[in-house]
Formats: C-alpha cells, structure tokens, sequence
C-alpha cells in the first residue's frame, strides 16, 4: 500500500515551483534522480545572517548541493532585501559569484578540500 501523496504548500513548494525543479545557479534538473533531489536546497539568497528571511519566498531559491555550498554566505545584494523586483537581479549576482568560486580553483575551499582527501585517501593521480 502507498502512501497518499501530500502536495506541500509551504515557502519550499512555491520557490521549488517557480524555480521549474531546477538549480537557480547551475541550472542542474532536481528532479535528474532521487539523490540529487535529496541534497537540494532551498537556499537563502540573502542569507539569515545578512537578515534574509526562512518565510519570503524572494529570499528562497531552489538550489544543487554543490552550489549551496560554493555560495556560502555570499549576499549579492548587500545592503538590501530580495524582493520581486530585485529576484532576477541577485540570482544573477550569485551566479557570477559561484561561477567565478567554480573557475578558480585555488580560491575555492571546495576544491581545496576535495585535493586535500584526494590526497589523504591516497586517491591522487
Ligand atoms: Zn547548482
């Protein structure tokens, strides 16, 4: 017997919704397979500690693992909250940031890190 499908209708179905089952950065489908839908994110444009709300359905995007955490902490509107009119704005200012972290390899603590385990594992080529 299956469970009953249960529509959510929370801030995550909205922005999840909108953003069409992809990552808002990188464009990645979502929904490609169970464990890429499992490390999504609905991430925080403006991040909480910036004062980006949980409950504004401008501050939250859909979002891969992988750039969830390549942005971090980036704000890309310093200064000023996402709103309907400044959405399109800061997804793109987050883009060029993540793209930029993605491009260079040294400053990217990602990377760093993965060399670092590469190494440690004793996986390096
Ligand atoms: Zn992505």
């Amino acid at each position: 017997m299956s469970m009953p499908i249960v529509k959510p209708k929370s801030v995550f179905y909205k922005a999840f919704k909108r953003d069409e089952f992809k990552c808002v950065y990188c464009g990645r489908d979502l929904l490609e397979n169970l464990d890429t839908f499992a490390s999504c994110h609905l991430d925080h444009l403006r991040p909480k500690k910036f004062g980006g709300q949980d409950n504004e359905e401008f501050n939250r995007v859909a979002a891969c693992g992988v750039c969830n955490s390549i942005k971090g902490s980036f704000d890309p509107l310093p200064g000023e909250a996402v709103t309907a009119e400044s959405f399109s704005r800061a997804v793109q200012a987050a883009r060029e940031y993540i793209k930029q972290k993605r491009c260079d390899e040294e400053r990217c603590s990602y990377v760093r890190d993965y060399k670092y385990w590469l190494e440690e594992a004793g996986r390096n080529r």
